[in-house]
């Protein structure tokens, strides 16, 4: 029997929804179901507004022109991220300034921002690693100090907070992702938030394609125009209708999750020696998005991946660097990333879903790292 990497989890609600909104008859967006989606959103983590979006990456090109990024605006992000956090602003013309991570944890390293910042930067962009806050009050502050904007790449963040706040509520915008990877589930599927009020009427109008359609659907204007730029951002009803079934178990997803988490850390407790555990600072909570370890050379990571296959465990690296990307190697100015590359050689991502048992991790997966530390590298 393998143990794959992850499996998308379904509570058994999802057909009836969908075929509830295939009743109603709307099946384009913004109908019933996407405007349950988004104000338990609203409620339950205090966000100004949500809106629904086909994916994490819609979300984050609209923060992108929202912030109405221009040729040559700097945008500071970590390098150790998925490609669509950068994507989103190359595509407006920004310039991308790489930060590296900190040393105890694949997050943006706050104490290296400062010296990133020049007279053209705009925004940081952070992203919360594994649904692990990163230091925002020092990262807000230097934000405010030279008028920058702030948007979290919360795509692995739901459910997590930092210092009791909600990650999503606290950068002007931020973007989630329900990706069949992330913890709750649309196939594919995104919101964007927005805490600051200014950016809601235009963010209506970008998501509609560039029109006010949203205002003539409520009677404001009596035809709607082309009045901006804009794209098909929305996700139709059958996605929302999915991701509802998925919203009303995440209590049970996130607390299922979070024990097997804990039942990893707990056994490699014992192996911290070897490995570099996952660090959840004070401020952070934990949202069990992904269980890690950093191997302590390149070659024991991949040995290690080598060692779960023959055992039929799926166990995977996560993200390349993007400062050596091919397609951003010629555009980065040379600065050394040490901890985003020792991240991408190094870090390992264990089995974890709904579905995986506590038996799976005890009995199969930690006996198979014991024997990899002591047949091998060590
Ligand atoms: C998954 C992910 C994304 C992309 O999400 P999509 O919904 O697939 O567009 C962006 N950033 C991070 C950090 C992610 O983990």
């Amino acid at each position: 029997m393998q143990i794959p990497f992850n499996k998308p989890y379904l509570t058994g609600k999802e057909i009836t929804y969908i075929q509830e909104a295939a009743a109603i008859g709307k099946l384009s967006g913004d109908g019933v179901f996407t405007k349950r989606c988004e104000r338990f959103f609203e409620e339950k983590y205090g966000f100004k507004k949500s809106m629904l979006t086909s994916s994490c990456t819609d979300a984050l090109e609209m923060a992108a022109i929202l912030i109405n990024i221009q040729e040559g605006d700097e945008v500071i992000m970590p390098s150790f991220t998925f490609v669509s956090t950068a994507n989103a602003f190359i595509m407006r013309g920004a310039k991308i300034v790489f930060a590296d991570s900190s040393a105890e944890h694949p997050n943006i390293d706050a104490t290296k921002i400062a010296n990133l910042i020049t007279r053209n930067t705009k925004a940081i962009v952070v992203v919360h690693y594994a649904g692990v806050a990163c230091d925002m009050d020092n990262i807000i502050a230097l934000a405010n100090n030279h008028n920058l904007f702030v948007i979290e790449d919360a795509a692995q963040a739901i459910d997590a907070y930092y210092k009791g706040k909600p990650l999503g509520s606290i950068g002007h915008l931020a973007a989630f992702s329900f990706h069949e990877t992330k913890n709750i589930i649309a196939g594919e599927g995104g919101m964007l938030v927005i805490n600051d009020e200014k950016f809601i009427e235009r963010a209506e109008i970008i998501r509609e394609k560039g029109t006010n359609r949203n205002k003539f659907y409520r009677g404001e204007i009596d035809k709607y125009n082309w009045v901006d730029i804009g794209s098909s951002f929305l996700p139709s009803e059958i996605t929302a209708a999915f991701l509802w079934a998925q919203i009303e178990a995440i209590d049970d997803i996130q607390q299922k999750r979070i024990s097997l988490w804990n039942t990893y850390y707990e056994a490699l407790l014992a192996y911290a020696d070897f490995f570099q555990l996952p660090v959840i600072h004070e401020y952070a909570s934990n949202n069990a998005h992904a269980f890690y370890l950093v191997c302590q050379q390149a070659e024991d990571r991949n040995q290690l991946i080598d060692f779960f296959r023959s055992k039929n465990i799926l166990a995977v690296f996560h993200y390349q660097s993007l400062h050596k990307s091919p397609y951003f190697l010629d555009k980065h100015d040379g600065r050394i990333l040490q901890e985003a590359d020792r991240y991408s050689q190094c870090l390992l991502r264990l089995p974890l879903f709904y579905e995986l048992s506590t038996e799976e991790i005890t009995h199969t997966i930690i006996p198979t790292i014991t024997t990899f530390v002591e047949q091998y590298a060590y």
